[in-house]
């Protein structure tokens, strides 16, 4: 998965592992410029994959 950082707009790629919960909330560093990101993702199981938020952390 990929997601836009709020900083510098580059796409960057975000691993999301399942066992580590359906509700996951957590800080990333962008590749890009390093600022960090709050990241906010939550199982939908009618698509299979995570629903991603991000904003500023
Ligand atoms: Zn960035």
């Amino acid at each position: 998965m990929e997601i836009k950082c709020h900083f510098c707009f580059e796409t960057i790629p975000l691993e999301i592992y399942r066992e580590e919960g359906d509700k996951q909330d957590f800080i990333v560093d962008c590749e890009v410029c390093c600022h960090p990101l709050h990241i906010t993702a939550e199982w939908n199981d009618e698509e299979e994959d995570f629903d991603v938020e991000v904003d500023a952390g």
